[in-house]
């Protein structure tokens, strides 16, 4: 039910399944478009849709619990090296088995031998004498220091156990009664309560959010839940203005990992739906909450609606939407924006072309599939939905065949990947 409103693939990641009691391969999903190799963009405490390759059981992680979404100095900021098995620079944390988390202040150079002076939260920041280690073996990783430093770990991260002195990785976490971190090291999981951070629990944090939201006109349409410390509400609000408002109530509730909204607004009986300035404005935040729909059903909406838009591309970002296309008949741009006004967006954004030249060369509506083939002048452009990639190929075939042209455009849905 919850994957449908994650349906952007983002990355693949290996995670502890519960179900499985074993490290796999698990496909990450967002609502939103982000780009890995811009991780300034991606915002803390966003909800990821994590569904296990094996056994397709899922759990929700947000994107300030994957160490791979992090900031490029994330982990030299948060992690250490380790006394005596890596390669030290100044200013780099270090664990020190004696001394316990510290800070290279400086290293000394001297005929070929390296010593390095360290200061330790232990003795106060006090500077102990330059000492040397021998290795010729070092590495420039950074480790989560279990147990000692377990306090807002990531999976993904690289984990150094300090009793057992062995390197593992971070590979889950877990939100019950009892927070706890999940380490692999060699063959064995390892779970560790992590009792330096305070969460409430499932049910305070439920309570808070009722109450905090009971005063609301439109209460009794919510439902609001709680499943490891991540609130979700869904029902329906009157309009933009009132989801906002609902959206910074619910972001006020303290302790929690992240907020899921899933709302509709009522139809409205206002017959201009154009989205209005004021309502452009409302929100100035980029928000959590979330069209529940995808870009196909976005698409099919379209089309029920007798808006043809070709070579289309439909792209999500919070709370807008962004279409690209050509069109041939000129009362398009305007009914989009009659069709969609009425969703709980932003801001529409259309980047369409006219192009008179447009002719259909078949439009096909049958078994669920609907596909539409049309030329622009060299270029042939195949639009809609079908099942299977199969289908899509044969798509390509026939346009070619119908056409006798080779520049084809291909922009066919593929629904069973769309389920989830
Ligand atoms: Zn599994």
């Amino acid at each position: 039910m919850l994957a449908q409103y994650f349906p952007i693939y983002f990355f693949d990641c290996d995670i502890y399944c519960e179900r499985c009691r074993a490290v796999q391969k698990f496909k990450i999903f967002s609502q939103v478009e982000y780009d890995k190799h811009d991780l300034n963009k991606i915002l803390p405490a966003k909800p990821l849709y994590c569904k296990c390759d094996k056994c397709e059981n899922f759990t929700i992680y947000t994107t300030d619990e994957f160490a791979e979404l992090q900031e490029q100095d994330y982990a030299k900021n948060s992690l250490c090296k380790i006394w005596g098995l890596s390669n030290l620079e100044t200013g780099d944390r270090v664990w020190h088995s004696e001394y316990g988390i510290g800070r290279v202040e400086n290293i000394f150079n001297n005929k070929g031998n390296t010593s390095y002076s360290l200061s330790f939260l232990s003795l106060e920041n006090q500077t102990i004498p330059p000492q040397s280690f021998n290795d010729d073996k070092l590495t420039s990783i950074f480790y989560r220091i279990i147990p000692q430093n377990i306090a807002n770990a990531k999976i993904g991260e690289n984990a150094y156990h300090t009793e057992q002195k062995c390197e593992g990785k971070i590979v889950g976490l877990s939100f019950g009664e009892k927070n706890n971190i999940i380490a692999k090291f060699g063959n064995e999981i390892l779970t560790i309560e992590n009792t330096e951070e305070n969460f409430l629990s499932n049910e305070a944090i439920e309570k808070n959010a009722k109450w905090r939201c009971e005063n609301l006109p439109f209460f009794e349409d919510l439902e609001i839940n709680t499943i490891s410390q991540i609130l979700s509400v869904q029902g329906k609000v009157p309009n933009l203005k009132a989801a906002c408002n609902l959206e910074t109530i619910i972001n006020s509730v303290p302790h929690i990992r992240s907020s899921i909204l899933l709302l509709d607004i009522q139809e409205s009986t206002d017959e201009n739906k154009v989205i209005s300035d004021d309502l452009l404005t409302s929100s100035s935040e980029p928000t959590k909450i979330i069209i529940t729909k995808n870009n196909l059903e976005l698409y099919k909406l379209l089309i029920k609606n007798e808006i043809h838009i070709y070579n289309c591309k439909i792209q999500f970002a919070p709370q807008e939407i962004f279409i690209t296309g050509f069109y041939c008949d000129k009362s398009i741009p305007e009914r989009i924006y009659t069709v969609l006004g009425n969703l709980p967006i932003k801001s529409l954004k259309l980047d369409l072309k006219f192009r008179s030249e447009i002719k259909i060369l078949k439009t096909s509506l049958k078994n669920g599939n609907f596909v539409r083939i049309v030329s622009s002048g060299e270029t042939i452009l195949i639009d809609g939905w079908v099942k299977t990639s199969k289908q899509k190929s044969f798509a390509t075939i026939e346009a070619i065949l119908r056409s006798l042209k080779f520049n084809v455009k291909n922009n066919l849905y593929i629904t069973l990947n769309n389920v989830l």
